[in-house]
């Protein structure tokens, strides 16, 4: 099993890299996953012989796809891996950046308006950001420019 380390926020509001138990199958080039993006469409990946149904048509992967960068920091999503989690059966994939440490950061779908907030998972109201801006983020209504700040204030 390999493990997948990429960097989310730890304790304090500071990035640290942290290993998931996520078996990886498989690593993309950004431009070899973006094009297959469509609604409820499945592929099916050959991968040592093994074939995988990945479901191509989530929200998540969708606004991605319009977006492959975070808006808040610019974070740009350099590789997708096909991930496993434990358990499971159906491997799904994950982009990530890469900062200027060289860890791997998750590009993640962000409610604008927060779901606890009524947001819906309409394309209006999804946007890319990195785990570390989405984390800061929270359920907070804030625009990306208040978004900066809060964490410039942070990091500072
Ligand atoms: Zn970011």
């Amino acid at each position: 099993m390999t493990q997948v380390m990429y960097k989310s926020l730890g304790r304090g509001g500071k990035p640290v890299a942290r290993q998931f138990s996520y078996k990886v199958l498989g690593i993309f080039d950004v431009e070899d996953v973006l094009p297959y993006i469509t609604e409820k469409v499945a592929v099916n990946y050959i991968i040592d012989g093994t074939t995988w149904v990945v479901t191509m048509g989530s929200d998540r992967l969708r606004c991605l796809q319009r977006g492959p960068r975070c808006l808040c920091c610019g974070l740009e999503g350099i590789q997708f891996q096909l991930e496993l989690p434990p358990s499971d059966r159906r491997p799904h994939f994950n982009l990530y950046g890469m900062d200027t440490d060289g860890d791997l950061v998750m590009l993640t779908k962000d409610h604008i308006i927060p779901r606890s907030r009524g947001g819906g998972n309409q394309p209006s109201n999804l946007q890319t950001l990195c785990c570390i801006c989405n984390e800061k983020k929270r359920d907070l209504l804030v625009s990306i420019e208040e978004l900066r700040e809060i964490l410039e204030n942070d990091l500072t």
